[in-house]
């Protein structure tokens, strides 16, 4: 099964075509690459750069983001979308200040008892921040190994057997162990799935991995569900954007009207998107009604 993503081949193109991107420079700490796992989930690169460099230079450890109220680290997670990743990231910063004297874990298992860190982000971290030889599996692996290895045009559901697919591949030297490769392999497969191996008109001309069993097999068609195209124009999602968008605008808590304002199409959709942001704790009330982002709404700041 293997022999389908030749390490050697996989790690020369990684050699050639790496993205020069800052989280993969050399004496990144920990909590860099964390801060950017946590933002590359749901965010395009392109997207990611600047926030993230942002980021790092105002708050450069977890003490130094623990000590920010959540309504900055909202106001400065800006318009990265799915902001709750973003007090998830505060919260584990005040476990990793308080209980890991302010260093992020190397090891996967310590990683998934911190607050907000799932599988992906746990072994992602370990990986490539503390060069762990554990299988990192996103959206990109999924895809390659299901092309290259599988012969499928997409992959199924995710699943354990992602990971084992993946550990496979991991290269090992002759003694069993894997080789001090390992983590860079992983780096790389991600890359040729971002790059090369896309999910809409994959670049085979491009691509090292002469034996792709997709290509194999005539490259035949997705015979599972369609693909899910996610829509953001009209969805709750956008209406929660438009609300945090006053929120972080103003400086002192809003009223209610101000709020209501931003999405007269559906009043309904607008109380909901509003309740959930309430609910999710991104959003809080004065003592005199008037709303804020998490954590602003102070004494002395009840309008
Ligand atoms: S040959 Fe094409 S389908 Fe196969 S892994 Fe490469 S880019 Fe993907």
């Amino acid at each position: 099964m293997s022999s389908s993503v030749p390490p050697t081949t996989l790690l020369g193109w990684f050699d050639v075509h790496e993205r020069d991107l800052p989280w993969r420079e050399p004496g990144r700490s920990g909590w860099e690459i964390l801060v950017s796992e946590i933002m590359l989930q749901q965010t395009p690169v392109a997207r990611v750069l600047g926030p993230w460099s942002e980021w790092v230079r105002r708050w450069p450890t977890p003490s130094a983001m623990a000590a920010a109220s959540p309504g900055e680290v909202l106001r400065a997670w800006g318009k990265l979308g799915y902001p709750r990743r973003a007090l998830r990231l505060h919260g584990c910063a005040q476990v990793l200040a308080a209980d890991y004297d302010d260093m992020v874990p190397d090891d996967v298992a310590t990683l998934l008892e911190l607050p907000g860190i799932g599988d992906y982000t746990a072994r992602a971290v370990a990986c490539f921040a503390y060069g762990r030889a554990v299988p990192v599996v996103d959206t990109n692996v999924r895809r390659v190994i299901a092309r290259a290895v599988h012969g499928r045009a997409e992959p199924g559901n995710p699943s354990r057997r992602d990971l084992d697919d993946a550990e496979v591949l991991l290269p090992r030297s002759a003694d069993g162990s894997y080789s001090a490769d390992a983590p860079r392999f992983s780096a790389a497969l991600m890359e040729l799935g971002a790059l090369v191996c896309t999910a809409r008109n994959p670049a085979c001309e491009n691509c090292p991995l002469t034996d792709c069993r997709w290509v194999r097999r005539g490259r035949p068609a997705h015979t599972g569900p369609a693909r899910t195209v996610q829509k953001f124009a009209g969805t709750d999602r956008q209406v929660r954007g438009l609300l945090l968008d006053v929120l972080r605008g103003s400086a002192d808590p809003v009223p209610r009207g101000s709020l209501d304002a931003v999405w007269t199409t559906d009043v309904a959709q607008r109380d909901r998107a509003l309740d959930s942001l309430l609910s999710d704790g991104l959003v809080e009330t004065t003592g005199s009604g008037l709303f804020c982002l998490a954590g602003e709404a102070g004494p002395d700041r009840e309008g």
